[in-house]
């Protein structure tokens, strides 16, 4: 991710560090996330910053929102074309960046010009049916 001086965001340390945060992070953080790891070493830090700051960010392009929870908005600093495995009990996010023959039909098109899909794939991680292998 490119730390730079944009016009519409101004850059104070917080910033920065959150976007730092971001780069190269594949745990698609929430903001919630991303404010619990980085309060400690900005106390003055404010939870409505990390949105304020995502708002931007997603404004610019450089995050994409993940609509997995509705309640609780997820991160991805990886804009480029990927999908995704969820795991339904922990909600964690793995990336998959191989790419499927999704292609559709005219039919199946309605009209529209296809410019990207994206794929989510739901199960349970490794982590959660090892844990649940161990409590029966
Ligand atoms: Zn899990
Ligand atoms: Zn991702």
């Amino acid at each position: 991710m490119e730390i730079d001086q944009h016009k519409s965001m101004k850059m104070t340390p917080q910033r920065i560090a959150i976007m730092k945060y971001l780069d190269g992070n594949v745990t698609h953080p929430s903001a919630a996330d991303i404010y619990g790891s980085l309060r400690g070493e900005f106390p003055t830090m404010s939870l409505a910053t990390v949105y304020n700051t995502m708002e931007i960010l997603k404004e610019q392009g450089r995050v994409v929102e993940l609509s997995i929870d509705p309640a609780k908005k997820r991160f991805d600093p990886n804009v480029g074309p990927h999908h995704h495995l969820i795991c339904t009990q922990c909600s964690k996010v793995v990336d998959i960046f191989t790419e499927f023959p999704l292609g559709l039909t005219e039919d199946e098109k309605h009209g529209f010009k296809i410019v990207g899909n994206h794929v989510d794939f739901y199960g349970i991680c490794g982590d959660c049916a090892a844990a649940e292998k161990e409590r029966s």
